[in-house]
């Protein structure tokens, strides 16, 4: 399946000059109609012919919206997306006093099987292209109803975003370019469960994105019970590559620690945390697990959770206890698209 939205500028226009032999100007009222997240039936402008001919060969835009949930607690929006294929996935839109975030998704499921997290319960399906990545920012723009209703964006959502480098990086250029979305890379944070390789080359390239890593443990042999790629990487390999992502970039790292009930909540893990993130520009975002109810792990109670933000804020350490949103929605992350899938029937 050929889809438009992975195209920039240029690229469309080389193409649609080159294989439907249309006038430059054409390719650009396409390109228009694209990043305002509008299907072939909505470009008025654009010759029904060629229109067909796009159905014809099986071209797509992009990413289609089946479903909206909007949180009445804050406003939060929870969407589902189909893909061309028939796949499901998710996202979600948080309000904030300085704009509206967009969390993407980049693969459908996710090989990295941490013990937490939904998205990984059925292994990796498929990388998502560039243009699936963009397309959920379009698809949300349309129905918020511009181009600048989404002002920043996480990729947070399922997949392991390194895993899918090249698409995700081609994303990151073509969001963020000046005839696109023209999204400042400043205003998208990246998050790994610190694939070191792949975050050395992505320091490298040049762009500004912000780093995240989700750490969850400070401790080799605890990390790797939850998340299996610890056994592949140590947690000081990560901190070295945090240090050397700042260096290059000059953007402060963050660190992602879900707090889990009796498994990396205590003193000694705080301090043990501390360590590790205090010798470097960074800072630490703690979340109260989201339970998922394929496993067993629970969620820090609130007041553990303060606590442990307390001790990190005695050791000098930068952190946040982030507030969950749109609770009222659904469960964890990636339990809207299994929802989905289980009403439906879907395999
Ligand atoms: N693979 C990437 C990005 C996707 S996960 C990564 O690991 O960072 C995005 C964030 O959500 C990660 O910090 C992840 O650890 C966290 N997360 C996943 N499942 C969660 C859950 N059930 N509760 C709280 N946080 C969760």
């Amino acid at each position: 399946m050929n889809i438009l939205s992975n195209y920039n500028k240029t690229e469309l226009r080389q193409y649609l000059v080159e294989k439907y032999q249309v006038k430059p100007f054409v390719a650009d009222q396409v390109y228009g109609w694209i990043l305002k997240g509008k299907n072939f039936s909505e470009m008025t402008n654009v010759s029904l012919a060629l229109r067909d001919k796009f159905a014809q060969d099986n071209i797509a835009v992009g990413v289609e919206i089946i479903e909206k949930k909007v949180s009445e607690l804050d406003g939060t929006e929870k969407f589902l997306y189909r893909l061309w294929d028939g796949n499901i996935i998710e996202g979600v839109l948080m309000k904030y006093k300085y704009g509206n975030t967009l969390c993407v998704s980049t693969q459908v499921g996710c090989r990295m099987g941490c013990k937490f997290c939904a998205s990984t319960l059925d292994g990796l399906i498929r990388n998502l292209s560039s243009g699936e990545i963009l397309g959920q920012v379009l698809a949300v723009n349309a129905l918020g109803g511009g181009e600048r209703y989404v002002t920043n964006i996480v990729l947070m959502g399922s997949g392991e975003p390194l895993d899918n480098f090249d698409n995700v990086v081609k994303f990151l250029r073509d969001v963020s370019a000046q005839e696109g979305l023209n999204i400042s890379q400043r205003n998208i944070s990246l998050s790994t469960c610190g694939l070191v390789e792949q975050m050395d080359k992505l320091a490298d390239l040049g762009l500004s994105v912000n780093l995240t890593i989700s750490l969850h443990n400070a401790s080799d042999e605890k990390r790797q019970l939850i998340m299996p790629i610890a056994n592949k990487y140590s947690v000081e390999e990560i901190s070295q590559s945090a240090r050397r992502y700042f260096e290059k970039t000059h953007r402060r790292v963050i660190f992602e620690y879900t707090l889990i009930d009796g498994n990396n909540d205590s003193y000694a893990d705080a301090l043990r945390l501390a360590s590790v993130v205090r010798n470097m520009s960074s800072h630490v975002n703690l979340i109260r697990l989201n339970p998922v109810k394929e496993r067993k792990l629970r969620a820090t109670s609130d007041a553990n959770a303060k606590k442990f933000l307390g001790y990190l804020e005695k050791q000098g350490v930068s952190a946040t206890l982030r507030r969950q949103m749109g609770v009222d929605i659904d469960g964890a992350c990636g339990q809207l698209r299994r929802k989905y899938m289980e009403d439906n029937k879907v395999e």
